[in-house]
C-alpha cells in the first residue's frame, strides 16, 4: 500500500511514542529541578503520580515550607518546554529505516505547542529528516479541522496521502473526508486517549496495526 508515489503523514503522541514517557520525563526533571531548589526528592513517588494515583503538583506542595513557592506556572513551563527523553521503539526505528532506505518521505501534523511538539521530534531523532511539521499553535487550527491536512494537500497534490495516527475521536476525520488513506495504531494499553471503533465510518482508520511495521512497503 505504500510505494515511491506515497507521502506519509504521522502524528506524533502515542503515535511515534507513548505520551505517557513524555509525562514521565517532565517529571523526572521538574524533580531534579524541585531538588536543587528546595532539595526535595520526590523521585519515589513518581511511579504513583504516573498511573493518576498523586496528582505531582499537588505533592510537590505539599512538601514545600510555607515561605517556599513553587506556583503552577512555572511547573508547566518546565512540564512544557523541558527536552525529554523520550525515544522511538524498536519496530517504529525498523519502520522509518525502511521508508528511507526506500526513499519515501514524511511528515507530522500534530496538535500541541509549538516548543514541545518540536523538543519531541529533535529528542526522536527525526527533525533533520522530517519534510514538513504542522503544528496547532503554529497554524492556529486543530484536529479535526483540515486546514492543516490542506496544506499537505496542496503541496503533495500528485502524490498518494497516508495518515497514521491514533485518535479515532479526532484523528482520521479530515483526512478521510480529503480521501487519504488513514492507519490506526492500535492502543497497547498505554496510550493516553482511549480508542473507540464504534463511532460513525467518516471517524475510522481503513486500517488498523499493532506494530507500524505490520504496513506494507
Ligand atoms: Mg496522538
Amino acid at each position: 500500500m505504500i510505494d515511491n508515489n506515497t507521502h506519509i503523514v504521522f502524528d506524533l503522541d502515542d503515535t511515534l511514542f507513548k505520551e505517557i514517557d513524555f509525562v514521565k520525563s517532565a517529571y523526572v526533571y521538574i524533580n531534579s529541578y524541585i531538588n536543587s531548589r528546595f532539595n526535595i526528592d520526590l523521585s519515589k513517588n513518581i511511579k504513583k503520580c504516573l498511573s493518576g494515583e498523586v496528582n505531582f503538583f499537588d505533592l510537590i506542595n505539599s512538601k514545600l515550607h510555607p515561605d517556599q513557592n513553587f506556583p503552577i506556572e512555572k511547573y508547566l513551563e518546565l512540564y512544557r518546554f523541558h527536552y525529554p527523553e523520550i525515544k522511538l521503539s524498536k519496530d517504529t526505528s525498523v519502520f522509518f529505516e525502511k521508508i528511507l532506505s526506500h526513499n519515501i518521505d514524511f511528515s507530522i501534523i500534530t496538535d500541541g505547542r509549538s516548543i514541545s511538539q518540536r523538543n519531541k521530534i529533535k529528542a526522536l531523532g527525526l527533525y533533520d529528516q522530517v519534510k514538513n511539521i504542522i503544528i496547532s499553535e503554529e497554524t492556529g487550527f486543530e484536529k479535526p479541522h483540515f486546514n492543516n491536512f490542506k496544506i499537505l494537500n496542496r503541496i503533495y497534490s500528485n502524490k498518494k496521502l497516508i495518515y497514521i495516527a491514533d485518535n479515532t475521536s479526532k484523528d482520521f476525520l479530515a483526512p478521510n473526508s480529503l480521501n487519504w488513506d488513514t492507519i490506526c495504531l492500535i492502543n497497547n494499553g498505554q496510550n493516553i486517549h482511549p480508542q473507540d471503533f464504534n463511532l460513525s465510518i467518516d471517524y475510522l482508520p481503513k486500517i488498523k496495526v499493532n506494530y507500524l511495521t505490520e504496513i506494507n512497503i
